[in-house]
């Protein structure tokens, strides 16, 4: 492989299936790789520090910044900060290979401002807000406290779909995921 790769990112609010979504494009496209970010907050049970993330102390973090070492970064409310780092995308992009970006939606726009026509933006938006709130509920894990919390978080991150290169509504997973696939096929191929 010689052609640089390109950078795919998908974005959904809360209970949007993102990381099913992105396991099945991992799976669907060999020459896709997962861009691992840098957190500093701590890993959650079953994962694995270079894998899941790269699990940084603050300090070492905000080296890093002052290094110019992401692509973008951002703190998020609770402090926790979270970044793309270049040279790991920087080396997959190299060799060929396509990235796929799991970052929040500020993120996903600094992203597509950074690589223009060589990003694609995916956002997955629930059908409503009322479909969006009953599947939170079925999920049985919200109080009524992170459900609202929730709820107004993915309000304010679906007023942000108009700037995503595509918007797929996730009505039925199975249409929704082929919609994806699709959009990333041409995206490679063009
Ligand atoms: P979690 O802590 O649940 O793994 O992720 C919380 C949020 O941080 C998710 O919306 C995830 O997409 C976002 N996120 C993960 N990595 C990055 C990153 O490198 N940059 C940005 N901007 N957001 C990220």
């Amino acid at each position: 492989m010689s052609k640089r790769g390109k950078v795919i990112v998908l974005v959904a609010p809360s209970g949007g299936a993102k990381s099913t979504m992105a396991k099945r494009l991992l799976n669907d496209f060999p020459d896709l790789r997962f861009s691992v970010s840098a957190t500093t907050r701590p890993p959650r049970k079953g994962e694995v520090d270079g894998e899941d993330y790269y699990f940084l102390p603050d300090e070492e973090f905000d080296k890093k910044i002052e290094e110019d070492e992401f692509l973008e970064w951002e703190e998020f409310y609770n402090g926790i900060k979270y970044g793309t780092l270049k040279s790991d995308v920087e080396k997959q992009l190299n060799k060929g290979y396509f990235i796929l970006l799991d970052i929040d939606v500020l993120g996903a726009v600094n992203i597509k401002e950074y690589f223009g026509s060589e990003g694609l933006t995916l956002f997955i938006s629930p059908p409503s807000m009322d479909v969006l709130e009953q599947r939170l509920r079925n999920r049985n894990t919200e109080t009524e406290e992170t459900l609202s919390t929730r709820l107004k978080r993915a309000k304010k991150e679906i007023s942000y779909a108009d700037r995503f290169d595509t918007v797929i509504i996730n009505d039925d997973l199975e249409t929704a995921y082929r919609e994806i696939k699709e959009a990333v096929e041409r995206f490679m191929n063009t």
